[in-house]
């Protein structure tokens, strides 16, 4: 398509607004993108190429779909909004690559969509539903390669961020448990319409075909992240002792940071992925 005729050229996105008498949905998290630098960023940063099917979340009036229609072999975008569909059925009808399910991503069986080949995900996410939708997708194990996504800045800088940095918590150990993160820009709210409140970034999330460190029970080492990071201005062994569900006596925690080396007063934030997985198989494995 004409680059001046596609939509991330703003006066076509406002065009197409109007004429379909198009109001925005909070509720939603609808910010359309209009920016073409910013969607190249992204596309480049997918690593799509012809042979590429591609999950698009939310395709909102087809902005990125369109570019994805152009790059990729075949995209499907799953929208929850009913009255976006005869929008995106005019404003893709020029491509035959693109398939359009109305629908809410979260009750969508993506390993069906795809018949168990693997793909990649692209989106400008809802802001306020982006980690639930993330981190379902990575525990779900879909086989995607990649999955490359604008979020908010904060959230992304949480899940790159590294022990002892003031973003390191729960959710960069459980992102990058699964995933290699790479921050492939940073984006202001002017590209956006509606303008969002908070900066913008682009991030690529490498799935990883096998995680970086063993751990004989991952929902155990998970629990103990969690109860690290819930209370995280306390030592390790105070934040972990009668977190639900872990119930561990002081001693028995003292007695495996201990074996592993670790001052007893240590905070979570000072443990990285694999020091987790060595205290979460100590704790389990009776001395
Ligand atoms: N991709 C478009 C763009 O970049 O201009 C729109 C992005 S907008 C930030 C997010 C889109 O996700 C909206 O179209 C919204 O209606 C849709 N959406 C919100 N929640 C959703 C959900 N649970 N499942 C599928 N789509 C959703």
């Amino acid at each position: 398509m004409d680059r001046d005729k596609m939509l991330s050229n703003p006066k076509e996105t406002i065009r197409v607004i109007q004429e379909n008498g198009f109001t925005f949905q909070k509720r939603f998290g609808q910010n359309f993108l209009i920016d073409d630098y910013v969607i190249d960023k992204i596309i480049r940063a997918s690593d799509i190429g012809p042979d590429s099917e591609v999950l698009e979340i939310g395709p909102g009036i087809g902005t990125l779909t369109q570019h994805l229609a152009e790059n990729a072999g075949r995209v499907v975008a799953v929208e929850i909004d009913t009255k976006l569909i005869p929008i995106l059925e005019k404003t893709l009808q020029e491509y035959d690559n693109v398939e359009v399910i109305n629908g809410d991503i979260m009750k969508q069986d993506i390993g069906a969509i795809f018949e168990g080949r693997s793909f990649s995900i692209v989106a400008n996410l809802p802001y306020y539903i982006t980690t639930p939708i993330i981190m379902s997708l990575l525990e779900s194990r879909v086989p995607a390669e990649t999955i490359t996504v604008m979020i908010q800045k904060e959230v992304a800088d949480r899940m790159q961020a590294s022990p002892g940095s003031k973003d390191y918590g729960a959710l960069s150990l459980a992102v990058q448990y699964y995933s290699e993160p790479y921050l492939a820009a940073n984006v202001p709210p002017n590209c956006f319409i509606p303008r969002p409140n908070v900066g913008s970034a682009v991030i690529r999330l490498k799935i990883l075909k096998q995680p970086p460190v063993s751990v004989k029970d991952e929902k155990h080492m998970f629990s103990l992240i969690r109860a690290a990071f819930n209370q995280r201005r306390k030592t390790l062994v105070n934040a972990v002792r009668n977190y639900e569900g872990l119930a561990y006596e002081r001693e028995e925690i003292e007695d495996a940071l201990t074996k592993l080396g670790y001052d007893v007063r240590i905070r979570g934030e000072a443990l990285d992925l694999e020091g987790f997985a060595k205290l979460s198989d100590a704790l389990m494995i009776p001395a």
